[in-house]
Parts: C-alpha cells; structure tokens; sequence
C-alpha cells in the first residue's frame, strides 16, 4: 500500500516537472494563446499528444457515465469543452510536419496518426455517449435551443452516426481497423511524396541549358545547388503540380521534356517512395469503410455530407464543363502548334502559351514580375483590399516566436482599432514544408471557449537569392488573395462553438470566401495600389495592365482541363464499390478513367497524377476535389453580386462578413448563401469569367 502510494507519487512529481517544461501542458501565456515556438521542442509532442488523448478520453468518460439526465450543456457543450490539451498541440504539430518537418516529426507522425484515429473511434464509437446524445437529439424540437446550438446538436448526431454509431459491435471493430490502416497509408503517403518530390529536382551542369530563364531564377536554381550540397552547379526543383512554372521560361526542349518527365514519374519510380500499393490499398478500404455505413460508395458517403449531396451531381456540373473545355485547348493547341515544327507536347505547353501571350497580347511575365514584388502585393494589395472591404488594418510585429526565420507576423487590427487577430505568412518553399499553398489555425475563434483566432498561411513561392526582391507571377499574386481569403474566413468567423469556427463549414463551400477573395486582384483601385515596379515604384503602365486583363482568359483552356482531369480521376477512385476487386495497376487505371471522361488530352495531363495526388490521399479532399469548381460557381456569382450592387463598397464587405465570413459553420451553406444574395447561384458567371461564354451586353443600369 505504502509502496503503491510512493509510486504513484512519483508519478505525480514527474508529471508536474514535465508541465513545467513542456510548453504545451498549459495554455500558451502569448497573446491570443500563440504557440511558444521559443519553447517547444520536437519532444515536446509526443508526450502532449498523448496526455491530452488521455486527459479527453477521461473528460468523455466522465461525459458518458454522468449520473444526471442528458441535457446540452452536460453533454454537448462539455464535449465542445473537452481537449483542450490536445487540440492545442495536434494544431501546431501538424502545422510543422506540412510546413517545417523533419525526421524526427516524420517519424512522429506515423507513430501518432494511428492512435489519433483510434482516439477518434473511441469518441465516436463509444455507445453510452452515443445514447445522451441521441437523447437529446430525439428531444431537439421542443428543447427551446436556439438556432447555432440545435444546428450543433443536430451535427454531433450526424457525425457520431457518419463515424459509426449505428454499427453493430462487429462492423465497429471492422471500422477500427479500417481506420487504422487508411491512417498508416495516408502518413506513408505523406512522406513518400515529398522524399520522392525533393529526390526529382533536376540537375544541370552547364548554365546554357538554363537559357531563357530569368537571371534571378538562375541565381535561385544555383543557391538550391549550393543548399543541396553541390555548389556550382544549377538545381531545378520539383513544384506540387503535374506542370512545372519553370517550362515557361526554359528555351531548351530536351531539358523541358526532363523537368516534366522529373514531376509526371513522381511516387512511381519503384522503390521506397513508391506510392502506387497505397493508392489502390486506400482506395480499397475507403469503399469498404463506405460500404458499413451502407453507401455504394466512397464519394458517395463523403458527398452525403456536402453541398452537392451525390457524386451524380457533382459528376455532372464537372462533365457538362469537359467538351467545352477541350475544345478550347485544342483551339490553343493549334495557334501555338504553329509556332513550332516539332509536335508540340505537354513539356511545351507553357513555353509556347507564353510566347502567345507575348505575341498575341504583347504579355511578357518577365516584363509583369518586377511589378508583383511580395511585399508589395501584400501590403498595398492583400491588406489594402481588406481594408476597403471590411476596414480592418495589420501591423507587423517582431516579439512573438516563429519557428522558421522565414515566418512573419501581424497583429490584425478591427475598424474599431481592438484586436482581432494574429496572422502568421510562411511564404517561401523549402524542402521541409509540403507543395502547394494552404490557410489553417494555430487557435480557433469561440465565444464558449473565449478564444480569438491565431491564423497563418503558408505558400511556396521561391525565396529568391540573397539581395534580391521576391517577385511573383500573377498566378501567386492570385495565390496569396486566395490563402488570404480562407485567413478573413477564419479571422472575422464570429461564433459561440469551436465546431463551427471560420473555415468549418461543407468542402464545397469553404473554397468559396478564398476564391472570392481572389477577385480583387484585378480590381482596378486594388491593382493600381500593389503593381508597382519594385526598383523606381512606378505604376504599372496602363498598357502593360490592359494587356494582362485581356490575356487573362488565353490558356483558360488548359487550366480548366487540367483541373477537370483531377477532378474526375479521384471521383474514378472513390466512386469503385467494395466488391470490386483492388485495381491491378494504378497508371493503366488512370490511363482508362481519363479516356472514360473523354478528357484523356496527351498535351495536357491532369493537374496532379494519381500517384502524387495528395489532396485525395492524404490532404483530406478524397472525394471533393470537385469542390473547388463547386465553390466558384458561388464565389463568382456572389462577384456579382457585389458588381450588381455598387462593387467593392465597406457596405458590401460588411454585409459579406455579417452574413458569410463571421457564420463559419453555424448554418446549412446554401442557406447561408441565399440569404446574403437573395438567390440560387447560377453557373452563367463562372462561364463568362473562364471565359467560355460571352459575357451579356451592357445593360443601360442594373436595378435595385
Ligand atoms: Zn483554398
């Protein structure tokens, strides 16, 4: 007894010393909780991860076997309430193993994502917590809830029967263990793509082979061989998408065909990186996980959930784009074909498409970057359009700890001047952080917990050599509005749960406020603020800007194909049923999909290869590319909205953030939708804006 009491005092002392140290056992002392990046160190994870697992369980134990009658407040806010612990620490881990990895956060990962998702079953599957909250759930109607906390009941039902609650006891084991392994494979997934993207960088001996190139993306390509190990040398990396931004510029075809070559045989090089056993496997289990909750399908299940409710319909706002889009990339096609003798394939694509735009439009993207320099286009562009939207300023500030010398932060200032937010910007690519561009949160906005929203963006544009100014393509110039609108949806998202903060909403609509956002890169007044040479802060020349507005909708063709291609190969995976045997061959099931679609264009491959795909195999879009296509048809019909109704006004962007920004979760979207716009989207605005439809005659005045 005594000897008992000595040990677990010991335990008790141990754990107290490791509170102490470790950053994350208390909430963080910072402003609006801010991750102490000063402080925490990569064994700091594992030990607060798995405490703050153990700590929820307890809290929902407690939840689950409370002797009083289920009411909202003792079981759906406390569950609301309940890990704190680990939200805090999962947040800023896996902000790390996508932006700022290593071995050992790798390593991590795999060890910790397994028993995350067991985590998760044990919440979901546990039946006496179930039972409370199907109690309430039954009772929702006369329970006198007011309209955000009965939509929140209402999702708990929903989640704990989509994660499984209804299940017999044998489904819920066959559960748990597909659980596991999807969870294992997509960490795998994970780490193969990225040791596969950086191992694909291509090298060059001889500067001649870079003609063409800019001489700042050559003094980048020669600072990435020197960080590689081989100074004197050229090293030209691999970016996230099937087409690589570099085939723009580069004059020499055989090395073109190398570099697209380098990014299309991604994850299939045999190997340790080779990703194809995973796809066909994930695919596999993600059908049998459908077919327990009594879906046909993966997509199916998943779009139960979304906006677009089946994949049919999704399917089809996807396929009724296919003839037009082709046909417009082959109309491409054949005015650069002319261009050149040889065939012209996809590794000559943007080579050809820009010496067309320098033909046809006089638009020359050398001529165009000096005038996109980052902080330009952040300061008088990104913070200055949220300014004359929402009247909301930002300062930088130097005494909050990042954890890369790369990261910036600003405090975000309300109209009023009061604190509103922290922002993180993480804008340059390096080997440690992922593809692609993303938004996410440190902490969350919720008027239960009394938090305040710390947001941050991540990107990879190129850090350019030392001594020079970062200069951006239009194309992240459009990127960094992007990113910035899923941080406004964050930032202003006013509401009580933490379910239901900022970008929580469906898929196929949280792309919707980050396109929108984009829309005002070209605004005439936003455009006029930010484009400015970056050496003598000359304007850009009104020609130079009336020649990027009329060459924006060339090469929309190849854009909107590439996507259309991805968009229908993951619904080719997720749709198979789970009778289907596991597909022999991943390339050849590709290969067939496409042709199926009829969207199989040899001159233009899908935007991402199945085989580094990560949105559907490990970045939580399996089933919803679709979404971004879904989510313009709104974001460009509420453009205009705001140009039928007097444009980029504080009381259009008021009226926005009162009635779609600040609601995050709290309602069914379309709802939400037509009640800020007075109606249901129509697809005549995406068409236009792509440039696949003539937009209408000026009308002499629009109405109301
Ligand atoms: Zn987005």
């Amino acid at each position: 007894m005594h000897r008992l009491l000595s040990v677990l005092l010991t335990f008790a002392l141990a754990g107290a010393a490791a509170a102490q140290t470790n950053p994350f056992f208390a909430p963080s002392p910072l402003p609006f909780q801010a991750p102490q990046f000063d402080k925490i160190k990569d064994s700091d994870y594992k030990p607060a991860l798995e405490e703050g697992m153990r700590q929820q369980l307890a809290e929902v134990e407690a939840i689950a076997n409370n002797p009083e009658a289920p009411t909202f407040a003792n079981t759906i806010e406390a569950m609301e309430k309940s890990g704190a612990l680990l939200t805090r620490t999962a947040k800023v881990f896996f902000a790390l193993t996508q932006s700022n990895t290593n071995e050992t956060l790798q390593k991590l990962e795999g060890e910790e994502s397994p028993k995350l998702a067991a985590h998760n079953d044990a919440i979901s599957l546990n039946p006496k917590l179930f039972a409370r909250v199907k109690a309430l759930y039954d009772a929702r109607e006369s329970s006198g809830l007011d309209a955000e906390s009965k939509f929140l009941l209402e999702r708990y039902y929903r989640n704990f029967v989509r994660g499984g609650a209804l299940l017999s006891d044998a489904d819920k084991t066959k559960l748990r263990a597909l659980n596991q392994e999807e969870s294992k494979l997509s960490t795998q997934f994970h780490d193969r793509v990225l040791g596969d993207t950086n191992a694909s960088a291509v090298w060059v001996d001889d500067v001649k082979d870079l003609a063409g190139m800019s001489e700042a993306d050559i003094a980048a390509a020669a600072e990435a061989a020197k960080d590689a190990g081989k100074p004197g040398k050229w090293l030209i990396t691999i970016r996230n998408t099937t087409q690589q931004p570099v085939l723009q510029s580069l004059a020499n075809p055989a090395l073109r065909r190398k570099v697209l070559a380098a990014s299309e045989a991604r994850g299939r090089h045999g190997g340790a990186n080779d990703t194809r056993g995973i796809v066909v496997r994930m695919a596999k289990v993600r059908a049998e996980k459908a077919k327990l909750f009594g879906f046909p399908s993966w997509a199916a299940y998943v779009l139960d959930d979304q906006m677009a409710k089946t994949p049919k319909n999704a399917i089809k706002l996807l396929t009724d784009l296919v003839p037009g889009s082709t046909a417009q990339a082959r109309r491409d096609a054949a005015r650069m074909q002319k261009l050149d003798p040889q065939k012209l394939t996809a590794a000559d694509w943007e080579f050809y498409a820009e010496k067309v735009r320098k033909r046809d439009y006089a638009l020359d993207e050398d001529q165009v970057k000096p005038y996109f320099s980052l902080d330009h286009v952040l300061q008088d562009g990104v913070f200055f359009a949220a300014h004359e939207m929402y009247g909301i300023t930002f300062k930088e500030r130097h005494d909050l700890p990042v954890y890369h010398p790369d990261v910036k932060v600003y405090d975000v200032l309300d109209a009023d001047g009061k604190p509103l937010a922290i922002w993180y910007a993480d804008y340059y690519a390096r080997p440690s952080k992922s593809g692609g561009a993303w938004e996410d949160t440190f902490v969350d906005q919720s008027g239960l917990l009394g938090t305040k929203p710390v947001v941050y963006n991540v990107a990879n544009y190129q850090k350019p050599a030392p001594g020079h100014p970062s200069l951006l393509t239009f194309d992240d110039v459009t990127t960094t509005f992007h990113e910035f609108g899923h941080a406004l949806h964050a930032m202003f998202s006013n509401v009580k749960y933490p379910t239901f903060a900022g970008t929580a909403t469906p898929r196929d609509f949280v792309e919707m406020p980050s396109q929108f956002n984009e829309h005002w890169a070209l605004e005439p007044k936003v455009f006029a603020n930010y484009a400015k040479h970056y050496q003598t802060g000359a304007p850009m020349p009104q020609e130079l800007v009336d020649k990027i507005k009329r060459s924006r909708t060339f090469d929309q063709g190849y854009a909107l194909t590439e996507y259309l291609a991805a968009a229908l190969l993951d619904f080719a995976w997720h749709t198979r049923t789970a009778d289907m045997p596991m597909v022999p061959d991943a390339v050849a099931f590709e290969k067939a999909a496409l042709k199926g679609y009829k969207i199989d264009m040899a001159q233009v491959p899908p935007r991402y290869h199945t085989t580094y795909f990560s949105h559907i195999w490990n970045g939580g879009y399996s089933a919803g590319y679709y979404a971004y296509l879904w989510s313009e048809v709104i974001d460009d019909d509420a453009y205009y909205w705001f140009k039928a109704h007097g444009g980029m006004t504080r009381e259009n962007g008021q009226r926005f953030r009162d009635m779609v920004l600040s609601r995050g979760g709290t309602m069914p979207a379309a709802e939400l939708y037509k009640a800020f716009s007075g109606h249901e989207p129509s697809v005549e605005p995406l068409l236009i804006e792509r440039g696949l439809k003539e937009p209408p005659k000026e009308k002499s005045k629009v109405g109301g």
